[in-house]
């Protein structure tokens, strides 16, 4: 092996979300994981239930108060159109 050109390697643990440490072999230290095999569904079988609102469903929920007004831009239109007869 060449000198100074690879990272240390590490004996290190990888810790899930779900609660479960696995130990790996890593350059990094100490790994979070968000989903391993334990807790994913593929292995489980369960179906967890993930976001399934769509994005036009986000949209509306954000948008839902608010109010477009189209007065300000055909205000505008109307000067362009003043200043376009001088
Ligand atoms: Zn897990």
């Amino acid at each position: 092996m060449k000198e100074k050109i690879h990272p240390q390697y590490y004996a290190a643990k990888a810790h899930c979300v779900c609660g479960k440490t696995y130990e790996i072999g890593s350059t990094e230290k100490d790994l979070k994981l968000d989903i391993c095999s334990n807790c994913h569904p593929l292995f489980t079988g369960k179906e967890k239930m993930m976001d399934i609102e769509g994005r036009v469903q986000k949209f509306k929920k954000k948008y839902a108060g608010v109010k477009v007004s189209t007065t300000k831009r055909k205000s505008k239109t109307k000067k362009k159109k003043k200043s376009a007869k001088k």
